[in-house]
């Protein structure tokens, strides 16, 4: 039986971000209306850890908003790292700051981070239609820089930003010459909010998705994550057998998830049981 990985998210800081990413609510340039602030504090972040530890999470990542992981994220992502392990917790913790130096890294390596998300999102070719405030190159070489630190890596990207199905093998060959552990799947989730317009995926064009993604990635990790529920509401029993073996549990960094407590039954309903170790 396919044990399916469960990974809970912590947004760190939210919102305020200068970058111009087309999909994303966080970008201070769109005005969203999502809750913004500047870092989380540690007692709350502990808190959530421990819930999610509790409803059957093994991943916990620390993400924060904007560009980089410059010096004050790796001190305080550092911090929250030591203090999440010192409370005893068995979590694999992942960080998710943004482009990152090798000696950023590896500093978030030395307090306990167990790896890093990172997404590529798209194709190159197609990545300056949804970003002009950094590049593609900056994304791939700090994906690079997690593995050659030692970090595990997790790197996806998000479907239905308008892409082509070049564009979607595309990114998937470039995931694979990364050939990161974990690989996120999302589904563009439309916000009036955003300068990027385009309609939910079909849910046969989402699973299509997925069964390539696995093709390209047989031997990751293959979470799905953002947009899931508008594409296939309560019913995701496909997408496990098109090849999704983790998922996201809880919220997202700006919008609701499915109650954790739901998703797990829904997951063993569909007659799979949930890993309880990262191997
Ligand atoms: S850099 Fe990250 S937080 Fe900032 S707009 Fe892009 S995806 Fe959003």
């Amino acid at each position: 039986m396919k044990d399916i990985f469960l990974c809970t998210i912590s947004n760190v800081s939210s919102g305020s971000c200068a970058e111009d990413c087309a999909y994303c609510t966080q970008s201070a340039k769109f005005n969203a209306d999502i809750d913004r602030y500047k870092l989380k504090p540690l007692e709350q972040i502990l808190h959530e850890a421990k819930v999610a530890s509790e409803n059957g999470a093994l991943g916990f990542c620390l993400v924060t908003s904007g560009r980089n992981l410059d010096d004050k994220r790796v001190e305080y992502i550092s911090k929250v790292a030591r203090a999440i392990l010192d409370s005893g917790l068995h979590l694999h913790l992942i960080g998710c700051n943004g482009i990152a130096t090798k000696e950023a890294l590896k500093e978030l390596k030395d307090s306990g981070i167990a790896s890093y998300n990172h997404n590529l999102e798209a194709s190159k070719g197609f990545f300056p239609n949804i970003c002009t405030t950094h590049s593609w190159e900056e994304r791939y070489e700090t994906c690079e820089n997690a593995l050659e630190v030692g970090l595990g890596l997790c790197s996806g990207g998000i479907f239905g930003m308008g892409e082509t199905w070049q564009d979607r093998t595309d990114l998937l060959y470039a995931l694979q010459t990364l050939n990161p552990h974990s690989s996120p799947v999302n589904f563009f989730m439309p916000n009036g909010a955003l300068p990027l317009s385009k309609e939910i995926l079909s849910r046969q064009e989402a699973l299509e998705c997925v069964r390539l993604a696995r093709e390209y990635l047989p031997n990751a990790r293959l979470m799905i994550a953002g947009g899931r529920e508008l594409v296939f509401g309560d019913n995701q029993k496909e997408l496990f057998e098109c090849g999704i073996n983790a998922v996201v549990l809880g919220d997202y960094l700006t919008t609701k998830g499915n109650t954790p407590k739901d998703e797990v039954e829904r997951i063993k309903s569909y007659g799979y049981s949930i890993a309880t170790s990262c191997e």
